[in-house]
């Protein structure tokens, strides 16, 4: 990649840090930004070459999502990747609610990060590149296994919240054609980052295991390698596609 300019959304921790650090050595100036900003400084700090920048941003909040847009167009350079890994899980896994007993609160919640969060920095990225294009723009969403499988231990708002990310970025694909971008999620199985080890300590994967062909978690850094492919000027024809990183945990 010659010096194009990523922005990463939850690139503080587990596969947005994986990401902001393959994006650097793929020859991206990163905005790394996440919710706290000493996360997205700590990432920032240690990548590979420079112009590298760290912002707080909570993608929940529509005028955070503008201002940090703008002040990286400012002060790195017009985006051109954009990839939203910023993600919760409210009632995490083994034991999430039936649907008769949630909280409307805790939906609300999800979705504001999960799926709101991802369509106003989609927004951002295309308002920005009608006013100003750049070539082979890029936006990659992370979606998850459990919005194709409707689900093995989450909890629905997480799940249905995974799947707008899928719809819209299909969406996001139809009309970001017309301006040289593609639009792709990824749907990644158990991946072995803080998120994952807030639900299943150490030790107690083993039943998961037991349903992934390839019997072992993944890293973060594999689903990095998907999201950069789909990043790079290399994957110009695929756009609407949700790429899998599950071990065999789900096939079509
Ligand atoms: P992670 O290590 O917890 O990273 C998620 C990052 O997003 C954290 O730095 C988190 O900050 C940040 N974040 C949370 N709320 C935010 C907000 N409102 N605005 C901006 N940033 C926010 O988890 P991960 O596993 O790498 O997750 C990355 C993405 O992959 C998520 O969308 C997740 O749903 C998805 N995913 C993960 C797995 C898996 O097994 N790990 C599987 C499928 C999909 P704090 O740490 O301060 O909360």
């Amino acid at each position: 990649m010659s010096r194009r300019v990523a922005l990463v959304t939850g690139g503080g921790s587990g596969i947005g840090a994986a990401t902001a650090a393959l994006l650097a050595r793929d020859g991206c100036a990163v905005a790394v930004t996440d919710l706290r900003a000493d996360a997205a400084r700590a990432v920032a700090a240690g990548l590979s070459g420079s112009g590298h920048r760290a912002y707080a941003l909570d993608v929940a909040e529509e005028s955070r999502v503008s201002a940090v847009f703008a002040d990286a167009e400012r002060e790195i350079g017009p985006v051109a990747v954009l990839v939203c890994c910023a993600g919760i899980i409210i009632s995490p896994p083994p034991a999430p609610p039936d649907i008769a007993d949630m909280e409307a609160a805790n939906w609300d919640r999800t979705f504001a990060v999960n799926a709101r969060g991802v369509f106003l920095c989609v927004r951002e990225f295309m308002r920005a590149r009608r006013r100003s294009p750049v070539a082979d723009g890029r936006i990659v969403a992370i979606s998850s296994a459990a919005a194709q499988l409707g689900g093995y231990r989450g909890s629905a708002d997480y799940i249905a919240s995974k799947a707008a990310v899928i719809a819209l970025v299909k969406v996001a694909a139809r009309q970001g054609a017309k301006h040289g971008i593609t639009a792709n999620s990824v749907a990644p199985g158990p991946i072995e980052t803080p998120m994952y080890r807030a639900a299943v300590p150490v030790g107690a994967e083993g039943p998961m295991l037991g349903l992934v062909p390839l019997g072992r978690l993944g890293q973060p850094d594999e689903v990095a390698a998907a999201i950069a492919f789909l990043a790079s000027r290399e994957a110009g024809y695929i756009t609407g596609s949700t790429i899998d990183v599950n071990g065999g945990y789900r096939m079509q």
